[in-house]
Parts: C-alpha cells; structure tokens; sequence
C-alpha cells in the first residue's frame, strides 16, 4: 500500500505543478500579446530579443505542461514511477526531484548521452 500512497502524493504535486505551468504560460502569452501590436519605432532589436526569449519560454512551458499531464495520465493507469525503457521501479528518490521523470537514472544517462 505504501506504493499507493507515494503515488498520491505525487499526484497532488504533479498538479499543482501543472496549475503553477498552466497559470506562467498564460502570463507569457499574455505579455506575447501586449507586446506584439505595433510596437514601431525605438528598440527593435530589444523588442525582437524579448519576443524570441518569451516563444522560447513559451515552448519550454508548452512542453512540461505536456510532461506533467502525460505523468497524471501515467498515475492513472497504473505505470507512473516505472521506467519506460528497463521497466524497474523509478527510486523515489528521483521522483520527489523530477515528479514528471519517465526513465530511472540509468536509462536517463543512456538516453541522454545517445548511445
Ligand atoms: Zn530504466
């Protein structure tokens, strides 16, 4: 049952996790749109640099909203805290830092060094 239970409270962080995701993409949309009507004149360069750090953040939120929503489908079907490449148990450890973690450490380093 212990099993059960840490998965719980991971489904508890996992969505506050997401509503904390949700709530600065709809802040970094908002200042997308604030600051893309005619903004002419003085500064260009500034205003190209933001716009491009603001779509670059955008699409980092996009995609741990994505990562978060596919772990609470995971806790959902029973796979969540398994490794997608070896199956073994994911150590809790791990998935207190990184709740939307889908591969234990060694398959993450594999995964990561591409080989
Ligand atoms: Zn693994």
């Amino acid at each position: 049952m212990g099993r059960k239970r840490s998965s719980v409270d991971n489904l508890a962080k996992l969505q506050d996790a997401l509503a904390e995701a949700t709530q600065q993409r709809d802040m970094t949309l908002e200042a997308i749109n604030r600051s893309q009507p005619t903004t002419r004149g003085h500064h260009m360069a500034d205003v190209a640099d933001d716009s491009v750090s603001q779509q670059m953040l955008l699409e980092n939120l996009g995609k741990k909203i994505f990562a978060i929503q596919k772990s609470i489908a995971r806790i959902n079907m029973g796979t969540y805290g398994i490794c997608i490449d070896c199956r073994h148990k994911i150590a809790k450890s791990r998935l207190e830092v990184h709740p939307t973690a889908k591969r234990c450490i060694t398959c993450q380093e594999i995964h990561e060094n591409g080989s």
